[in-house]
């Protein structure tokens, strides 16, 4: 049995103030014990939302990191720091960091792998574009993408992290995959790491992303191989992510 898992992505959201008002309602709220519940927020506020959320059941976490651990790299995050500032982990690959910013495969292994290294959570995204999809290369994209890391550190360092299946399509668009089509990917993506070692395959919590909503939710989570989202525009509603939330549950 596979523990739930809802993470909140705020992306280039909120300032102090919004974000005071988001982080007050999630640590008042009472959190279902079985489900782990995260947010990755933007670098400036980790340390409002580390405080914030200190001894509540909601972890921190980053929305990109270096895979370096110091140096001359302007503008990036170390896992160093995302440790000074008590976070969880970080999301790596997310599509907007690979189309946006082209971050491709092997630096996300990279991520992954340093981030897995300090004992952090790496939650990796993967997901085709509507293009990708239409062409019928919908499994050869995300199989690429997740061997991408599987092949660097293998299947039980992927499964000590979170693997978001997030169809570019479906983020930020209001077109959710079907629970029917999400949960033939995630179905084909635990193919995939079963090739590589059963029990860790069984063991990974595989999450979709992409529109998630208070009243999608719990179809999603109904299928056997959806263990959970990432959850972005909605998150940024204490109410919608907490009703989410509790659907996992
Ligand atoms: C995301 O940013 O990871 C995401 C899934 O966004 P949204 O829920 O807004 O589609």
């Amino acid at each position: 049995m596979r523990r739930p898992w809802v993470g909140g992505n705020w992306k280039m959201n909120g300032v102090r103030e919004s974000n005071a008002a988001l982080l007050d309602a999630l640590a008042a709220a009472e959190h279902v014990a079985s489900v782990d519940t995260a947010v990755a927020v933007p670098a400036p506020y980790w340390q409002q939302s580390s405080d914030a959320l200190r001894d509540t059941a909601v972890a921190v976490m980053a929305q990109t990191v270096s895979p370096h651990a110091s140096g001359a790299y302007t503008g990036d995050c170390s896992v160093a720091m995302m440790e000074d500032f008590k976070l969880a982990g970080a999301l790596v690959g997310h599509s907007e960091r690979r189309q946006g910013v082209g971050e491709n495969d092997a630096l996300v292994a990279a991520q992954f792998a340093a981030l897995q290294r300090a004992g952090l959570t790496a939650v990796l995204c993967v997901g085709e574009t509507l293009a990708e999809r239409e062409a019928g290369d919908t499994l050869a994209v995300v199989s690429r993408q997740v061997l991408a890391v599987l092949e660097l550190m293998g299947a039980e360092a992927l499964a000590s992290g979170v693997l978001a299946y997030e169809p570019v399509w479906a983020i930020g668009t209001g077109l959710t995959a079907t629970p029917e089509q999400a949960q033939a990917v995630h179905a084909s993506l635990r193919a995939v790491v079963a090739a590589f070692d059963a029990p860790a395959a069984q063991a990974l919590r595989i999450v979709y992303g992409g529109s998630v909503k208070a009243d999608n939710a719990a179809g999603l989570f109904a299928m056997p191989d959806i263990d959970g989202a990432l959850v972005g525009g909605a998150s940024l509603s204490a109410p919608e992510f907490l009703a989410i939330c509790r659907a996992a549950g």
